[in-house]
Parts: C-alpha cells; sequence; structure tokens
C-alpha cells in the first residue's frame, strides 16, 4: 500500500467496497518499464484499467495505447492521446468499429485471420496491419491462447496477401498469457515469430515491427521474477535473432502498469465456522466474483489479503463473496490462511487489484452496486 492510499483510508474511511489507486504510481511503473526495455514502445492495454485519470497521466507521460473496441478509443482519444498512437489491438472488431478507428486515424490494426483482413482492407484501405501468431501460454496465471492468433504458415500467407489487399503490412505480434512468470515464453515466442519476420523479409514484404505483448507479472500472493529479468531475455532473444537490424519492438502492458498501484479496501460481512468438525472458516467479503474479482476464477489469481489483525495467530479459511451465486467463491483449495480474530465488520485490503477489477465489476447482481472507484 502506497502512503497516499494509507492516508486516504485512514482520514475518509470510504464505504466499502472500493477501489483506491495512487496514479504516481501508474506514472513509476511506466517509467520502470520505459527504462528497463528503453527500445520498445509502450501500449498500455487499456482493458486493464480505463479510468480517465490513468489515461490522462499516460497521455503525459507519451505512452501509446492498445485499445480494443471502438469505445476504449474513444477514452483514449478523450484523455488527449493522438490518434496515431493508438492500436486497435483486437483481432474480433466489429466493422462499424473498424469504420470509427479509420476515420478518426487510428493507426494500427491486429489480425488473425482472412476474414478479419478482408474487412480492414475494405474499411481501413491501407491502414497498417499486423498478424497475431499463436504461441504456447504455459506459465502464465491467466492465459489467452487458443482463442487468438494463427500458425506460421497461415500467418506467412496473409502477410503475403496483405499487401495486395492494399493494406501495410506492418509486423507479427503474439501474446505470452497474462501474469506470465517465466523469461522463457518470451524467449520461444521471439524465435517462432523471428523465423517468419525474416522468411517475409526474404519474399520481399517490408516487414518493419514485432509487438511482443503483455503479460509482464505483479507481485500477488507469491514473488514473480524482476521486470528486468523479462527485459534481458526479450533483448537477448531480439538481439540473437536480428543482429544489430532490430525491428522496431512494441510492448502492449497492462497488468503490469496498473496492478500494484490500487488496492480494494472490503468488509467481512461473516466469519462462520458451518460443519463444527472442520477448522476451515468461510470467510464473505462484501466484494467477490461479481463484484470485480473476475480473475478468481479457477483461482489463477491469488490476491493478497491484508487484515488489522495480521501478526496474529491464523487458521485455514475460505473465502467468498457476498451474492447468492455458488460461484461467488474466491479462494476453497489454495490454503489461504486468515486470523482467527477476524470478525464481521471488520475492514479488509485486497492488494494489488488496480488491474482488470473495475471493468469486471457486474452491475446490480443481486442489487450490489458497481465497485466504486477513487484516483488520488
Ligand atoms: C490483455 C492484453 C494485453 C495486456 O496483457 P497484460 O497481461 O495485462 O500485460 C496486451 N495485449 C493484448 C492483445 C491483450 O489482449
Amino acid at each position: 500500500m502506497t502512503p497516499k492510499i494509507a492516508r486516504f483510508l485512514s482520514h475518509h474511511q470510504p464505504a466499502t467496497p472500493c477501489l483506491v489507486m495512487d496514479i504516481d504510481r501508474v506514472e513509476e511503473n511506466f517509467r520502470t518499464l520505459q527504462r528497463s526495455l528503453p527500445l520498445a514502445r509502450i501500449y498500455y492495454a487499456v482493458k486493464a484499467n480505463p479510468a480517465p485519470q490513468v489515461l490522462q497521466r499516460l497521455v503525459r507521460l507519451s505512452s501509446f495505447f492498445d485499445a480494443a473496441s471502438a469505445e476504449e478509443i474513444e477514452l483514449c482519444l478523450a484523455a488527449g492521446a493522438r490518434p496515431e498512437a493508438i492500436s486497435f489491438g483486437n483481432t474480433i472488431k466489429k466493422v462499424s468499429a473498424i469504420r470509427q478507428a479509420h476515420n478518426a486515424g487510428v493507426a494500427m490494426y491486429a489480425f488473425d485471420s482472412r476474414e478479419e483482413l478482408e474487412k480492414l482492407a475494405e474499411h481501413a484501405p491501407g491502414a497498417r496491419v499486423y498478424c497475431r501468431i499463436l504461441v504456447e501460454n504455459e506459465g502464465a496465471d491467466w492465459p489467452l491462447s487458443r482463442k487468438f492468433g494463427t500458425t506460421i504458415e497461415s500467418a506467412r500467407e496473409l502477410m503475403l496477401a496483405a499487401g495486395d489487399m492494399g493494406l501495410d503490412p506492418y509486423g507479427l505480434s503474439f501474446h505470452v498469457g497474462s501474469q506470465q512468470t517465466t523469461t522463457r515464453a518470451y524467449e520461444v515466442a521471439i524465435g517462432r515469430v523471428a523465423m517468419l519476420f525474416t522468411d517475409l523479409t526474404d519474399a520481399g514484404v517490408k516487414l518493419r515491427m514485432i509487438n511482443l505483448g503483455g503479460g509482464f507479472p505483479t507481485r500477488y500472493r507469491d514473488d514473480v521474477p524482476e521486470i528486468d529479468r523479462f527485459s534481458d531475455a526479450i533483448m537477448r532473444a531480439m538481439t540473437g535473432h536480428f543482429g544489430n537490424a532490430l525491428p522496431e519492438m512494441v510492448v502492449e502492458p497492462g497488468r503490469f502498469i496498473v496492478g500494484d498501484a490500487g488496492l480494494v479496501s472490503a468488509e467481512v460481512v461473516l466469519v462462520s465456522q458451518r460443519d463444527r468438525s472442520d477448522p476451515v472458516r468461510w470467510v464473505y467479503l462484501d466484494i467477490g466474483r461479481f463484484g470485480g474479482l473476475a480473475e478468481t476464477e479457477g483461482e489463477s489469481i491469488k490476491y493478497r489479503i491484508a487484515t488489522p489483525h495480521d501478526g496474529s495467530a491464523m487458521g485455514p479459511v475460505a473465502i467468498a463473496g457476498p451474492t447468492c451465486d455458488g460461484a461467488d467463491i474466491l479462494y476453497e483449495k489454495s490454503n489461504y490462511r486468515l486470523p482467527l480474530a477476524l470478525q464481521s465488520g471488520d475492514r479488509v485490503e485486497l492488494l494489488s487489484t488496480g488491474a482488470y477489477v473495475t471493468t469486471y465489476a457486474s452491475t446490480r447482481f443481486n442489487g450490489f452496486a458497481p465497485l466504486a472507484e477513487y484516483y488520488l
């Protein structure tokens, strides 16, 4: 928790549940990545947290933006981003959204199929396009494979076709999966796209860019490697394959930029021991799967939880949300332990919840209001 957030919580005691973000930490994370990987252009993945305060700060830092819809493009433009600094990175785009982006001057577009390439050729003629390659997502706590990306063979064909269709075949992309905890995933992926890059260049296609996607991890319950480890591995792989003729490099971090810049302040609604022979207590919070903690699906992302009793004796718990849905369980199998003194009415903090929380919050399921947000 940053000092600014701590001061805000103790002075204002805002109603729970709420997300409190320190925008200075967003800036710090952006600068850290920029220092660590100075040759890459940073396209912030807007979906991680599209709050105007986040986008405006990043605009001031001359960030670029990775947007997934016409609405996210609008948010970037409203925050002051130049259209040339926006990439339409979703491989699944409505025709109306492509037209709107093209009219607004959005610079580049992702695709991973012939059908999408045809839509781009018709509705964004002349645009820069890049093809997303399917790569392994092993090592990622929140995989993004299967749904996106195409094979090397088909990417080769499509990039050759793009020029004939009046588009500018600009580059190749991949995403190693979110909360990626191994550097190897990047090395393997770079190896795959580098071979294709060279092959296409030899075939006369003027490729200029490799988009390494996002995936850089935030520290949750477990430690993760430092960002420099990822940058070193990436630069070693890139220079290994391209030598001094490095293409333009793009990264699309979401979680790394905003994840540890915010926390969710929540209230314990109930602590119960439903079965006296079972030491596991059930802790129900006023936020759950439907209040924004969607990434606890499959217990994938394991948030750290701070309580007013930290340091005292602990016992095993299952942790759930407040709704009347049986799927609204955060952790049952991940061996969470919380203080025995924890009780109804206590305020707790779910740490590093600045990414992928506000936008996943449902509206009014069981009547609960969407997550309140404070940006400091
Ligand atoms: C979600 C997403 C990102 C951001 O991923 P993080 O793991 O949050 O860094 C980047 N690029 C694309 C295409 C995405 O879908």
